[in-house]
């Protein structure tokens, strides 16, 4: 996708590559592109959707590396952005100088068009981020196993045993709703299956892809100084986190987003009440977190400068709530005493003092 430019990133009406038709103007015809994008991943692909202006109107095209008569059509990348990680994907600055491509979707309607690929790929963030977090908490588990200090291995010593147990049920509860997302994904057909993609992946982003940036940290200093260097896979980890929070609509777009589908579609908030209301009962905190968050929705003001304390709430109660209705007890347990407690800790390894973290390590390990 080529959507970004200078100007406008989250704001793409801002764009100002123009589109004019080569013959006849409309959904499906040949138009001719002229512009810059500021940023453009992949750009090796064999087709791209950009978002071009026609008479003031964004509209979306499927651009192709190669024209129709097999010659090369003149999408010029300027340069490769030297960035702080995601190195092993390339991403440019491209130029279209009268690049041929066809209008997908309305004249006007580019957005419309270009949110069906963009909703998968926040999930994609998700599915990233999830993964980054499963990979880090193993391979902190892994090393502390093996590392001996002060006379005993770290993986037995109760501090550090608290910090790796906190970042396995970190890892799982990303998990949960990842995969509660691909459910819902492959149920389309289904209107509250669908109608819960709309809200659950803008929370998702949002949540799983900030947490990962903390937890990618905390993985790297349980390695300690050798998980710094290049040479050990947590550095890499770690530079790789943010991206996945800045692009496909960094945080606040995302919260702005959620408001916005949960205002304009009620079915949207019902089918995530709905989703949430399923586990009620399962531990007293979460109870208690719901009415919260009925609270919360009720009072609708300030609610722009409120939006991500409300994004935090609901991510924490549909991790909690999918962790106890399809997933391990022990994990959701845990979830919820160290997650809801109004104690508010701010940092991993702050697990209370009954959790079992020498089940939830081997659970960890074996998975
Ligand atoms: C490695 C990498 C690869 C990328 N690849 C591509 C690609 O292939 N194609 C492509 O099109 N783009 C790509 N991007 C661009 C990316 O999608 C944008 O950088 C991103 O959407 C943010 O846009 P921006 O940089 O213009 O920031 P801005 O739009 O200037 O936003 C800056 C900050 O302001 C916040 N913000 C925006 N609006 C509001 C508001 N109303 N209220 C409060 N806060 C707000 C945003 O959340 C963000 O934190 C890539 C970016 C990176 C880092």
């Amino acid at each position: 996708m080529a959507m970004t430019e200078k100007q406008g990133g989250s704001d793409v009406r801002a764009n100002t590559t123009v589109a004019t038709p080569v013959h006849q103007s409309g959904a499906g015809e040949l138009y001719s592109l002229i512009g810059h994008k500021w940023f453009c991943s992949a750009p090796m692909c064999d087709a791209f959707l950009v978002l071009a202006q026609t008479n003031d109107k964004l509209s979306c095209f499927l651009v192709p590396r190669w024209r129709e008569d097999g010659t090369k059509n003149p999408i010029h990348i300027q340069r490769l952005k030297n960035k702080l990680g995601n190195k092993s994907n390339a991403s440019s600055e491209i130029e279209f100088r009268d690049a041929h491509g066809w209008m997908l979707g309305e004249e006007g309607h580019g957005v419309r068009t270009i949110i069906q690929m963009v909703a998968l790929t926040r999930y994609d963030c998700m599915i990233g981020s999830s993964a980054l977090m499963g990979q880090a908490a193993k391979e902190a588990i892994w090393h502390t196993s093996g590392r001996s200090v002060f006379g005993k291995n770290l993986h037995q010593q109760p501090l550090m045993k608290n910090v790796l147990a906190d970042l396995a049920i970190e890892a799982e509860a990303a998990l949960a709703i990842t995969m509660r997302v691909s459910h819902a994904l492959d149920n389309l057909d289904d209107p509250k299956q669908a109608a819960l993609v709309r809200s659950a992946t803008s929370i998702g982003k949002y949540w799983i892809c900030k947490r990962a940036i903390q937890h990618t940290f905390e993985a790297m200093e349980c390695v300690g100084g050798v998980g710094y260097v290049e040479e050990n896979v947590l550095s890499r980890l770690y530079r790789e986190a943010p991206v996945n929070s800045i692009w496909e609509g960094s945080g606040n777009v995302q919260c702005l987003d959620l408001l916005r589908v949960l205002h304009k579609e009620p079915e949207t908030l019902q089918a995530l009440m709905a989703e949430l209301e399923q586990a009620r009962g399962q531990h007293p905190l979460l109870d208690k977190h719901l009415e919260q968050l009925n609270v919360a929705f009720k009072d609708s003001e300030n609610i722009e400068m409120r939006a991500r304390q409300i994004m935090e709430q609901l991510a924490l109660a549909w991790q909690a709530a999918t962790l106890f209705i399809h997933g391990e007890p022990l994990i959701a347990h845990a979830f919820a005493d160290s997650r809801l407690s109004t104690q508010g800790f701010h940092q991993y390894g702050t697990l209370p003092c009954h959790i079992d973290c020498d089940a939830i390590i081997q659970r960890a390990i074996n998975q």
